[in-house]
């Protein structure tokens, strides 16, 4: 039988090979660890800790600032030393807390005592079968979890749709189309029960009347195995859909497209359609938070790349830097050129490696120039390539030409907000344009269009 999947699409090279074999590894605390107010979408947490106060794993360090933020709990027990700008993820600085993990100075006199218990703070744990939705969504969001496919949109916003949205479908993406990327290849092998207990818990918060089902890419047989015997074995509803291997599979649009032939309209979210996605790494947290009590204090993430010595997966406390990642994995090789975070297609190039982990990172990729080889730009030959490749339907070689004109209501015109920043046209072009930089900023002038009268 023929497999499922979307139009459009490209095979880049997998480079899967260098850290699927490799198990899980939890790291070790650094030294310091910086914990940015705003790891989510939306707005940052507000801090809530006193200058040289000793925390707790699990504390609560920010709360949640409106509807669309979440709050940032303290990955280790340790001192807050103080609040700076720092450097984060995507070229920018933002407010961080820094925090020494590890025994509190003794109190001098005089002074308030210092609390010295070190263990983490959990919240009370649920049993599967009796919580409720309600409940669920409620720990979600005292817990801070957000999505772990690459928007960080806060999670029990997700596991909350309006009324007038029914949801039919609840899809795991499990498809982790990203080139290097293993991290949830590994989590499904190694905690399937975990996995089908979170996938469980989702269907509760949304509904019982909820269908359930994962995405997953043919690359992948040991993983499809795994959850297929882990669903008879635990006697759950809960669908496997094996689609093809082919970027950008692990789009939402295109994972709903594929699994159910549902067309989510441009510009529109999976609920139109009746969908929720979630990610296998969201889904065990919401595990971890709702049985386990635990709030995430460790991103798992993929360290791969040419230019690393020993690639691996592991579980990184949330702000470790870059730099004590690297090293961790035995440093980066003389061929080393540029540190990526995310997968190759659409991570971003880490500015500062001081730079930390966030609930949300994925991957650190140390690349080589003979991955990075970019050919010279050379005259687009018309070919439609790009168009035909693109998941969403754009003209790509229209969009840049108009983007190199500064024609941005002519680029809105042609559906340039639709664009997912995926890469696939660029990867596809024989001329090697650079097309996603002109289509982010086609997308970037184009939000400061004034709005069209309708
Ligand atoms: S980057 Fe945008 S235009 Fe290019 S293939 Fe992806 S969605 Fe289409
Ligand atoms: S793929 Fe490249 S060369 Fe072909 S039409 Fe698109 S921009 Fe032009």
């Amino acid at each position: 039988m023929a497999l499922k999947s979307f139009h459009g699409g490209v095979h880049p090279p997998e480079y899967k090979e260098l850290t699927e074999d490799k198990s899980l590894e939890v790291m070790p605390l650094p030294a310091e660890i910086f914990v940015p107010l705003g790891q989510h979408l939306g707005k940052p947490a507000n801090s809530l800790v006193k200058k040289g106060e000793y925390v707790r794993r699990g504390q609560v360090l920010a709360e949640s600032s409106g509807f669309i933020s979440a709050p940032v709990h303290s990955p280790a027990s340790g001192k807050f030393v103080k609040m700076l700008k720092g450097p984060v993820v995507g070229g920018t600085t933002a407010d961080i807390l820094l925090i020494k993990p590890g025994e509190p100075d003794p109190p001098k006199e005089g002074e308030e005592g210092a609390p010295v218990d070190s263990s983490p703070m959990l919240l009370e744990p649920y049993r599967l079968e009796m919580v409720s939705g309600e409940q669920i969504i409620e720990r979600v969001r005292e817990a801070g979890i957000v999505g772990q496919g690459g928007a960080a949109f806060p999670t029990a916003v997700k596991l909350s749709p309006p009324p007038d949205k029914p949801i039919d479908w609840m899809i795991i993406n499990a498809a982790e189309c990203e080139p290097y990327l293993t991290r949830d290849y590994r989590l499904m092998l190694e905690r399937t029960d975990d996995l089908i207990d979170g996938i469980l818990l989702i269907g509760k918060a949304l509904g019982e009347t909820v269908n359930l089902g994962i995405g997953i890419e043919n690359n992948k047989p040991e993983a499809i195995q795994a959850l297929r015997e882990g669903v008879v074995r635990r006697a759950v509803q809960i669908e496997v859909f094996e689609l093809k291997t082919k970027y950008p599979q692990g789009g939402e649009k295109m994972l709903i497209d594929a699994a159910l032939g549902r067309k989510v309209p441009p510009g529109a979210l999976p609920m139109e359609v009746g969908c929720v996605i979630q990610n296998v790494g969201t889904a065990l947290a919401i595990r971890d938070a709702v049985l386990g009590g635990e709030v995430p204090a460790t991103a798992t993430l993929t360290v791969s790349g040419l230019g690393i010595n020993e690639p691996r997966n592991l579980q990184v406390p949330i702000g470790t830097p870059l730099r004590e990642v690297i090293a961790y994995c035995g440093g980066a090789n003389e061929k080393a050129r540029r540190v990526v975070v995310g997968g190759p297609m659409m991570g971003f190039a880490a500015y500062s490696l001081d730079a930390p982990v966030v609930k949300a990172t994925s991957g650190i990729l140390v690349l080589t120039e003979e991955e990075l080889k970019a050919p010279p730009e050379t005259a687009c030959v018309n070919c439609g390539k790009c168009a035909e490749a693109c998941p969403v339907n754009l003209l790509p070689f229209r969009l840049l030409k108009l983007a190199k004109a500064g024609r941005w209501e002519d680029t809105r015109d042609l559906g340039i907000e639709v664009c997912m920043e995926c890469g696939t046209c660029a990867f596809t072009c024989p001329a090697h344009k650079p097309l996603v930089q002109y289509l982010r900023l086609g997308k970037k002038n184009v939000r400061n269009l004034p709005r069209k009268e309708s």
